[in-house]
This record gives C-alpha cells, sequence and structure tokens, in this order.
C-alpha cells in the first residue's frame, strides 16, 4: 500500500519531535488525554444537541502499557474520526493547534520559531518518545473503522479497520532506549500514575489503568496475590473550581503542602474566581516560612497555569512581580491556548491582564491580613518583609502608591513594627517630617546620641535596619506628604526657634574654636558644629548631603572596587556639656591638647554611629596619656 507523505510543514515538525532534544518529553501523554478529552467533549456537546442519550459518566479514557511489546495505548470513547479526518487532522498540521500557532506569529522569523520549547505541541509530540504510532478510531455514527499508523516523517497509511465502538485508540511503539534517553521508564504504573497526577489530575474524565495490587495471602506469612484492579487516576475536579463553602482550610492546606512540597501549612491561601476583562480561576498561597534558598539566586518564582484545566507551564514567572515572588499557586484560564510558548506568553495580552489583577489581589489580601490579623502579618513580614522592600526599590520608585502601606517599620515606641500610617496618624501636632534612624540593630539606634533628645520632645523615630531600608526611604520621599528625615543627617532640624536662635548665637561665639577643631580633624570630617540635636552626650556624628553614614557602609560593604560613595561627616558638639567648657579652656590655652581632644570626641562619635575608627591603637594610646595626666 502505499504511503502517502505529510504536508511540508507536518513534516517538518515531525523531523524535529523525533530528534528532539527536548527535556520534557514526557508531556507527550498530557497531549494525547488532552486531545482524547477534547474528542468526548464533542461527543457529549453533540449528544446534548441530538438527545443521543449520552452521558458523562459513560465517557472515560482507559490507558494502560505493555512492558514486552514496548507500547503504550490512550484509549477514549469519544467521538472518533472518519477517513477524511483521519487525513486532514493527522496527516496536515495545518489542522493542528501548533501550525496555527506559527500562522499567528508571521512576524517572529518562522525558520527559528523553537516548536519543540512551545507548550501544546499536539499530538505529534507522540513522536519525541515513539518510533512508530498508530490510530485505531471509529467516528460516532459510522459504520467503518480506520487504522492510521506511521513511522515518522516517511510518511503514513490509512487502512480499513475493525473496531466495534466509536472513539480512538492511540497505541505508541517506543523508541529502544540508548545511553542518554530511558524510554523504557514509561512502561512502570508509578510513571504513568504519577504523570497522569501530575499533568491531567483535572481533566474532567475518569483515566482508568488497571494497576497491580498485592494482598497477603491467607494462612501464608510473606506472600501474596498479585491482582489486577482498574483505577481512576486521577481526581477529576480541580479543587480551585471547587466553591469555597465546599472546601476547609485543611483541604487547601493539605493541597499545598502536597503539590508545592511544603511540610509547613501555608500561612493562608487566597482562592479567588475573577471574570470580567481577565476571567480566570487562582489558588494562590502564602508560605509560612521562606524556602532555604529564597533570597538567593536558585530561586525561581512562577505559579502554575492551566489553560480549561490543562497544564501549561509548571512555573511561570510571568504571573507574579518581583515583590511577590514569595506566591506559591496556580492560576487556571479559559483565555489561554493551550498551544502557546514561552516567548509567547511573554507577549500575550490576557496574561498581563491576569498578572495585573493577581497583584492586586495578593495586595488586598496582605492589606487584610495586615488590619486584621496583625499577628499573622508580622509573621509574614519576618519571612518576606525584604522581598517586597526590594520588590519596591527595583521598580524605582513606580510602585511606591501600590506597596507602602504594605511597609512595616520597627518604631522607638515600644520598639514595635508600625505602619507608615499609623505612625503619620501619632505624629506630634507642629511635627512635618517622618524621623528615621538607620543602623544595624534596633537597640544601637536606640542609644544613638541623637535619639535621646527627640524622644524627649515626644517625637517617634522609624529605626531601619535593613540594608535595603534606607534607599526605599530615599526612594519614597515622602508619605503622606510628610517627608522622611534622617535624625543623623545634619540638617535635621527639630528643634524649636528659640533652641536655633541660641544655636546660632553659640555658633558665631565659638567659630574659631570650631574652626580649630575642624582644622584637626582635617581630611576626616567636612565640618565641625554646635549642635540641638544633643542632651546628655558631648558629640555625634551626622553627615551633610545626599550619602549618609550608613550608606556609606552598606555600598563600602558591596563587592566591587570602583569608587565608592563616601558620607561628607559633620562632629556636631554639644555647647552645654561640661567637656565644652574644657574644649574652650584648650584652645585659650593649649591648641596641642585640644587637637588630641577632638581625635578622641571624633573617634567616641564613630564608635556610638557603629563605624570603624582608623586608628584604634592611637585611640587608646591618646585616651591613656589623658588618663595618666
Ligand atoms: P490540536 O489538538 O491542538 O488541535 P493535535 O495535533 O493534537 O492538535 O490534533 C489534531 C487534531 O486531530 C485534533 O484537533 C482533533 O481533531 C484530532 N484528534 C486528535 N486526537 C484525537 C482523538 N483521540 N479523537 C478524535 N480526534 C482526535
Amino acid at each position: 500500500m502505499a504511503k502517502k507523505q505529510f504536508k511540508a510543514e507536518s513534516k517538518r515538525l515531525l523531523e524535529m519531535m523525533i530528534n528532539s532534544i527536548y527535556t520534557h518529553k514526557e508531556i507527550f501523554l498530557r497531549e494525547l488525554i488532552s486531545n482524547a478529552s477534547d474528542a468526548m467533549d464533542k461527543l457529549y456537546f453533540k449528544s446534548m444537541q441530538e438527545n443521543l442519550g449520552i452521558t458523562r459518566d459513560d465517557l472515560a479514557i482507559n490507558l494502560s502499557f505493555n512492558k514486552d511489546a514496548r507500547t503504550i495505548t490512550i484509549e477514549d470513547n469519544g467521538i472518533g474520526m472518519d477517513k477524511d479526518e483521519l487525513e486532514n487532522n493527522l496527516g496536515v498540521i495545518a489542522q493542528s493547534g501548533s501550525f496555527r500557532f506559527k500562522q499567528d506569529n508571521a512576524d517572529a522569523d518562522k525558520e527559528e520559531v523553537d516548536v519543540i520549547g512551545q507548550f501544546g505541541v499536539g499530538f505529534y509530540s507522540a513522536f519525541m518518545v515513539a518510533k512508530k504510532v498508530t490510530v485505531l478510531t471509529k467516528k460516532y455514527g459510522d459504520e467503518n473503522a480506520y487504522l492510521w499508523s506511521s513511522e515518522g516523517v516517511d510518511g503514513y497509511t490509512i487502512t480499513d479497520a475493525e473496531k466495534d465502538k466509536n472513539g480512538s485508540v492511540i497505541t505508541l511503539f517506543l523508541k529502544d532506549d540508548t545511553e542518554d534517553e530511558d524510554y523504557s521508564e514509561f512502561l512502570a504504573e508509578y510513571k504513568l500514575r504519577s504523570l497522569v497526577k501530575r499533568y491531567s489530575d483535572y481533566i474532567r474524565y475518569p483515566i482508568k489503568m488497571p494497576v497491580t495490587k498485592r494482598k497477603p495471602k491467607e494462612g501464608k506469612e510473606g506472600e501474596y496475590d498479585e491482582t489486577t484492579e482498574i483505577e481512576t487516576l486521577n481526581s477529576m475536579v480541580p479543587i480551585w473550581k471547587k466553591s469555597k463553602q465546599e472546601l476547609t482550610d485543611e483541604q487547601y492546606n493539605e493541597y499545598y503542602k502536597e503539590k508545592f512540597l511544603d511540610y509547613m501549612d501555608p500561612l493562608t491561601h487566597i482562592h479567588s474566581k475573577t471574570e470580567g476583562t481577565a476571567t480566570y480561576n487562582a489558588l494562590l498561597f502564602i508560605p509560612k516560612k521562606a524556602p532555604f534558598d529564597f533570597y538567593t539566586k536558585e530561586y525561581e518564582k512562577g505559579l502554575q497555569l492551566y489553560s480549561s484545566g490543562v497544564m501549561i507551564m509548571e512555573k511561570c514567572a510571568d504571573l507574579l512581580p518581583d515583590y511577590f515572588s514569595f506566591v506559591r499557586g496556580l492560576v487556571d484560564s479559559e483565555d489561554l491556548s493551550l498551544n502557546i510558548s514561552r516567548e509567547m506568553l511573554q507577549h500575550d495580552k490576557q496574561l498581563k491582564l491576569i498578572e495585573k489583577s493577581l497583584e492586586r489581589t495578593i495586595k488586598n489580601e496582605l492589606k487584610k491580613m495586615l488590619n486584621n490579623d496583625r499577628e499573622k502579618y508580622e509573621e509574614f513580614w519576618k519571612n518576606f518583609g525584604l522581598q517586597i522592600k526590594y520588590g519596591l526599590y527595583s521598580s524605582y520608585g513606580t510602585q511606591k502608591e501600590f506597596l507602602q502601606d504594605l511597609l512595616l517599620f520597627t518604631s522607638s515606641a515600644e520598639k514595635k513594627l508600625t505602619t507608615l500610617e499609623e505612625y503619620v496618624t501619632r505624629m506630634k501636632e507642629g511635627q512635618d517630617a517622618i524621623y528615621f534612624a538607620s543602623g544595624e540593630s534596633v537597640a544601637k539606634l536606640d542609644t544613638l546620641p541623637q535619639t535621646e533628645m527627640l524622644k524627649d520632645k515626644g517625637y517617634e523615630i522609624l529605626y531601619l535596619t535593613d540594608n535595603v531600608d534606607e534607599f526605599i526611604v530615599k526612594m519614597l520621599v515622602d508619605y503622606d506628604g510628610k517627608e522622611f528625615k534622617s535624625i543623623q543627617s545634619s540638617d535635621a532640624d527639630f528643634e524649636t526657634e528659640d533652641e536655633k536662635k541660641e544655636k546660632k548665637e553659640k555658633s558665631e561665639q565659638n567659630k574659631d574654636l570650631l574652626a580649630e577643631m575642624k582644622k584637626a580633624l582635617e581630611g576626616k570630617v567636612a565640618d565641625v558644629r554646635i549642635s540641638a540635636k544633643l542632651r546628655s552626650h558631648p558629640v555625634c556624628l551626622t553627615s551633610d548631603g545626599e550619602v549618609s553614614l550608613e550608606m556609606e557602609k552598606v555600598l563600602g560593604a558591596m563587592p566591587g572596587n570602583e569608587m565608592k560613595p563616601k558620607a561628607d561627616r559633620v562632629l556636631e558638639v554639644n555647647a552645654d556639656h561640661p567637656i565644652f567648657a574644657k574644649l574652650q579652656f584648650l584652645f585659650d590655652n593649649d591648641k596641642e591638647k585640644l587637637a588630641a581632644y577632638a581625635d578622641i570626641l571624633y573617634d567616641q562619635a564613630l564608635l556610638i554611629e557603629g563605624l570603624d575608627i582608623d586608628d584604634p591603637v592611637e585611640y587608646c594610646n591618646k585616651v591613656c596619656a589623658l588618663m595618666v595626666n
């Protein structure tokens, strides 16, 4: 019998499949099951229209394998195909989704389109694992059955055949194993079962397979009877398609642990059904703890993507913005084509709409948690707050409005976490800025010389202890019209008008002393000034301009040898401190000693700020010299 040739397009796709180095060869099963399910949908639909009396319960997929013959069989009792349909559907790829996809993308260089990387490669994916494929099929209502058979690019044959029921039987004759490829792995119960569970669990028809059961032989210890039972491998109803009322927290949690391989219950789940510009079901989880690799380059964000109950991508990164990269879960949409490649997904309008909508959903859920279950939110924040901050930072502030209300910072008031909104509502009358200090730890910041005065005055300070914090605050600029102000900056002016006046007078009176100290600290500080920030401490260190001391520290710790920005340091001196009288005395009587004092005070200011001093030995020598004197 003469072999028929595949049409040129089909032949090319087929060649690619046969020589596929695609690592996800296993998806062939998903494709064939999906086709079987479609064929049954068609029959069911026809039955409803024409009152044929076929119910969903009559329809099923039978999966089986034969180790000796090295075959896998997928049988359905769906609509089946007649001779013309066989010819048109399996001989000409123009009918298949893969080709439609290519036509839709006429601008993409046809030769370059990576068919293998596509999801939903269709019937031809069978040739990734099979050297020969046969399709025995009988169209519903027809007398005749046909056998389509192909060993690949050579072409295919269609012959008359015998089959009593309508539907199709697809038989794959697996390729021989090679050094690199183990095709025999598909000839195992557990493998097929796990593939069905993984990719086709939610196919709405039962996928049945004969499975071997071992039962202990009565009276004979250690011996077993083996029987074969038909088992339905898939659960059929996707949990996300069920209504929320039907489901318990426990069911959500179990699903999460099983599918996302976590041993802990999630912190929370979000189950949403959205209709409108983007129509989709989503089931999302926020883990309780950050995975061990979460803050490393190895961590991959993404949600599972389903198209009408069929998984088309295991990890679709485009569905999640970076600041929500910790979210696990899935999205199921009928608006997405099965035949869509990774590259195309990135440009898919529908997917973009879904992403935007998911973003809002996740944010609202977090906001709700923040408002209604503070303890839970703080637990969330401990694990993933840093990621939200990184995301906010790397979005260059474009997400300010969207994310700023999710932020928490430790506040000087009771050392508890606070939102910016809470801070602002607690602001004292006349306070026009949000004060912050940044450094290594809350404990250290709380003892900074500058904080004493502010706290005395009843102002609250946000303690920023993550490296990224100060950059975030810089980017936010303000919250609710209130500017962020560092209390470690030289121009942080939280003094009253009177205090300002007094500071100015004292600065004027001690002009020469300050200049002398500045001279002594040449190259170390940009200036020496009288301070209005200090109460019981003699000195503190602040900075002029954009780069703060903390930023200098953070940037300095980053890899790379390029010029690191330095803070313009300002030594602020407390004119009311007893040491100041001593400085005045030394200025009049012993300039050399004044220089040593300036040095010591500067080093002390560094130490209090948590910065290294240039020469610890020299510092100690100077202090000792003073002690013996
Ligand atoms: P797609 O499913 O994307 O259309 P395929 O290459 O997988 O592309 O299949 C091509 C066509 O062959 C299908 O559209 C369908 O008409 C037909 N077909 C495939 N498998 C079956 C089946 N089991 N029963 C009936 N028709 C089938």
